[in-house]
This record gives C-alpha cells, sequence and structure tokens, in this order.
C-alpha cells in the first residue's frame, strides 16, 4: 500500500497525483452531502449500516478521487479526510 500523509487543505500541491478520501464510518449520519457533491462519484451510499444504524458514505474503488476537498468541506461532523499519495 502506498505512503500517504493528510491533507486538510484542499488543492495543495502533489507529486503523485493521486489522492484517496478517508471517512470514519462510525462517525457519519449518513446524510449523503458529501456522495451528493463528489464530482467524481468515488464516494457512495453503502449498503451496509454502520455502528449508528445508518447507511454510510464509502469510497468507490472504481472512480479515483482527485482531491477535490469538496466532501471535505461538505460533510458536517468533520468525517472525511483526504490524503495525498506520495
Ligand atoms: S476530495 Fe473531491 S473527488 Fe475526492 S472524494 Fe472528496 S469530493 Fe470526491
Ligand atoms: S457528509 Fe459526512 S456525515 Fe454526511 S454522509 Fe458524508 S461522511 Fe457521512
Amino acid at each position: 500500500m502506498a505512503e500517504s500523509k493528510q491533507v486538510n487543505q484542499p488543492k495543495s500541491k502533489n507529486k503523485s497525483g493521486r489522492y484517496s478520501a478517508e471517512i470514519k464510518k462510525d462517525k457519519c449520519k449518513g446524510c449523503a452531502l458529501c456522495v451528493i457533491h463528489c464530482p467524481v462519484r468515488h464516494l457512495a451510499v453503502s449498503k451496509k449500516l454502520n455502528k449508528r444504524g445508518v447507511h454510510y458514505a464509502e469510497c468507490d474503488p472504481h472512480h479515483q478521487c482527485i482531491g477535490c476537498g469538496f466532501c471535505y468541506v461538505m460533510c458536517p461532523d468533520a468525517c472525511i479526510e483526504i490524503r495525498e499519495e506520495e
């Protein structure tokens, strides 16, 4: 697995051009704001339930995160971190 570092400020310079979103699934309340605002459909609502009993947001590996930070900004509960891969 590639080493990564946290990028809490969107649009930082990157070396690899590859980003990933990490979602704290048990903190997620399933509002889907991040899913709606992701321009590349990297996020989706899971069919599974988390510890809160809601369908949480998860990453779709078929769509590559571009590191735009929209999900990070939109999440009301700060469940998402964007990381740039090195
Ligand atoms: S940073 Fe942008 S591309 Fe990546 S998951 Fe969030 S909204 Fe989607
Ligand atoms: S915006 Fe935050 S709380 Fe809402 S579904 Fe996405 S990760 Fe969960």
